[in-house]
C-alpha cells in the first residue's frame, strides 16, 4: 500500500525532521548544508525517507529507532498498531520463551502466566463472532496448546485497583482542608495520560493523580508476588505475560518502579495487544472458533471461576462509578443506584453531581481523548477545575477503543466498537468487594486493608519528567 506520506517534503528548519506522527515524532538528525535554507526529503512507497543531496543525488536516511525510555506518548505510533516501532516487547518474545521452556533442562524452565484484559477479550470475540464466556475459555484452550501453563484475567486485579481508588478518594477528600493538592484525584488506570502527565506538566499533575497501580500492575504484583509464593516459586522463574487493549501498556510494564532489583525481574515480563494475539493465532494456524473451550484458571485455590466477570461503568474500568457510589455512601450517607452523566463539550467529556440540600457535594467527570484531557489541564491551571474526581483516559471512548484492538476492515469503525462494548456489557458484573477470594487476598496476601504491605503492592508513585529539549515544538 503507497504510504499516505510518498512524495517530497520541503524542510527549512532542519535541525531536526520529523518523521511522519503514525510512525514517530521523536527527530531525525539531517545534515544542514551550509548556503542551503532548505532539504529537501523525498519518502518512498515503502515508507523509507531519502534526502535529496546539493548535486541532485539521495542519500537514504535512518528511520528513528525508539526505546521504551525515549517515548514522548505522542499518541501517534504509541497506540497505532500498524506502525509501531517498540520492539523490547512482543508476541515474538513471547514464543521464544515458550520455545526455550521445550529444550530446557527440568527446574530451568520459566512458569509462563497469560493475564488477558476483559477489554481484549470483548474485542477477539467480536472478531470471532462469540460470546465473551466461550471467547475466555478459547483463549484458555489455545494458550495451553501453545506452551503457556495459567492463563488468568485482570477483571480480578481490577477489583483491588477499584478497592483502593475508593478508600484513596474518601481519604483525600476528608483530608483536602489539610491539603491544597488533594482534589481533583485524577484516575491512573491510563498510561497513556500518565506519560503525558509526567512529560508534560509534570511537578503540577502529579500531586493530583491517584497512587493506585493499574489492573496491569496490580495483576504484576498478584502474579509475582502472591502467586509465586502459592507455586514455590521465585519471581524471575515466572513469565508474566499480559493481553491489552493497547501499547502505551508495554510502557507502563516498562517503568522502573515496576521492576524487582532484587530478583531482576519485572511484575509483568511482556505485553502483547490484542492485535497481537490474533497474529500469533494466525501463524499458529488456529481459528479460536474452531477451539475446544477449556475451564478458566483461579488464582486463589479456593475460587473456581466458571465464567468472567466484570465491573458496572464502562469499558474502562468503571473508576467514576465506584468511587462516586462508595464516597456518596461513605462520605453522605446517600444510596447511588444508577448514575447519570451530563455530556459536555462532547461525547468523551462528561460528569456526574451529587447533590445534598440543594448543593452540588460531589462533582465527578470523565475525561477521554488528549482533547479533553488538555481542556482539563487548562481548567486546573486556571484554577477553575470544580471536579472532585476525573477518570481520564487518553484514547477517545476509552479503552474498547485502544490502538492495540483489532480492526475489521469491512466493518466501520463506530459499528465495530459497537459490537465490541455490547459483548464487553454482557458480561456479568460484580461489586469489587464482593467478588470471591477479594477479602481472603486482603487478610492472607496483604496483612488487611490500608497495610503497608497493601500500600507496597498495590500502589505506585509518579516523577516528572523533564522536557527534552528539542526543535520539535510539540503542543501539548
Ligand atoms: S485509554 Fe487507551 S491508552 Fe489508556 S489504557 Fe485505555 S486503551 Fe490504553
Amino acid at each position: 500500500m503507497a504510504s499516505p506520506f510518498s512524495g517530497v517534503l520541503q524542510l527549512t528548519d532542519l535541525d531536526d525532521f520529523i518523521g511522519p506522527s503514525q510512525d514517530c515524532i521523536k527527530p531525525m538528525k539531517v545534515d544542514k548544508r551550509s548556503g542551503s535554507g532548505v532539504a529537501k526529503i523525498h519518502i518512498e512507497d515503502d515508507g523509507s525517507y531519502f534526502q535529496v543531496t546539493q548535486d541532485g543525488g539521495t542519500r537514504k536516511l535512518e528511520k528513528a529507532k525508539i526505546s521504551l525510555d525515549d517515548c514522548l506518548a505522542c499518541s501517534g505510533c504509541v497506540t497505532s498498531a500498524e506502525t509501531v516501532l517498540i520492539t523490547q516487547q512482543s508476541h515474538e518474545e513471547l514464543r521464544k520463551v515458550i520455545d526455550a521452556n521445550k529444550t530446557a533442562a527440568p527446574g530451568q524452565q520459566k512458569l509462563v502466566v497469560v493475564s488477558v484484559s476483559p477489554q481484549s477479550r470483548a474485542s477477539l470475540a467480536a472478531q470471532f463472532g462469540l460470546n465473551p464466556t466461550d471467547t475466555a475459555r478459547k483463549l484458555t484452550a489455545f494458550f495451553k496448546k501453545i506452551g503457556v501453563h495459567y492463563v488468568f484475567d485482570t477483571s480480578f486485579s481490577r477489583n483491588f485497583s477499584l478497592l483502593e481508588s475508593q478508600r484513596e478518594f474518601v481519604q483525600r477528600f476528608r483530608g483536602q482542608a489539610g491539603s491544597q493538592q488533594a482534589l481533583p484525584v485524577l484516575a491512573s488506570a491510563c498510561p497513556g495520560w500518565i506519560c503525558y502527565a509526567e512529560k508534560t506538566h509534570g511537578s503540577f499533575l502529579i500531586p493530583y493523580l491517584s497512587t493506585v497501580r493499574s489492573p496491569q500492575q496490580v495483576m504484576g504484583s498478584l502474579v509475582k508476588d502472591f502467586f509465586a509464593q502459592q507455586q514455590h516459586l521465585t519471581p524471575d522463574s515466572i513469565y508474566h505475560v499480559t493481553v491489552m487493549p493497547c501499547y502505551d501498556k508495554k510502557l507502563e510494564a516498562s517503568r522502573p518502579d515496576f521492576f524487582s532489583q532484587d530478583y531482576q525481574t519485572r511484575d509483568v515480563d511482556c505485553v502483547v495487544t490484542t492485535g497481537e494475539v490474533f497474529k500469533l493465532l494466525e501463524e499458529e494456524g488456529v481459528s479460536l472458533s474452531e477451539l475446544e473451550p477449556a475451564p478458566l484458571d483461579s488464582l486463589c485455590s479456593s475460587v473456581s471461576a466458571q465464567e468472567p466477570s466484570s465491573h458496572r461503568g464502562g469499558g474502562s474500568g468503571g473508576y467514576l462509578e465506584h468511587v462516586f457510589q462508595h464516597a456518596a455512601r461513605e462520605l453522605f450517607g446517600i444510596h447511588v443506584d444508577e448514575i447519570t452523566y451530563r455530556p459536555l463539550r462532547n461525547k468523551d467529556f462528561q460528569e456526574v453531581t451529587l447533590e445534598k440540600e440543594g448543593q452540588i457535594v460531589l462533582h465527578f467527570a470523565a475525561a477521554y481523548g488528549f482533547r479533553n484531557i488538555q481542556n482539563l489541564v487548562q481548567k486546573l491551571k486556571r484554577g477553575r477545575c470544580p471536579y472532585h474526581y476525573v477518570e481520564v483516559m487518553a484514547c477517545p471512548a476509552g479503552c474498547l477503543n485502544g490502538g492495540g484492538q483489532l480492526k475489521a476492515p469491512n466493518t466501520p469503525g463506530k459499528e465495530l466498537l459497537q459490537r465490541v462494548e455490547t459483548l464487553y456489557s454482557m458480561v456479568r458484573t460484580e461489586a469489587p468487594e464482593d467478588a470471591p477470594g477479594i477479602q481472603e487476598l486482603y487478610r492472607c496476601w496483604l496483612q488487611g486493608e490500608g497495610s503497608e504491605r497493601a500500600g507496597r503492592l498495590l500502589h505506585t508513585s509518579y516523577h516528572a519528567v523533564e522536557k527534552a529539549s528539542s526543535s520539535l515544538g510539540i503542543r501539548w
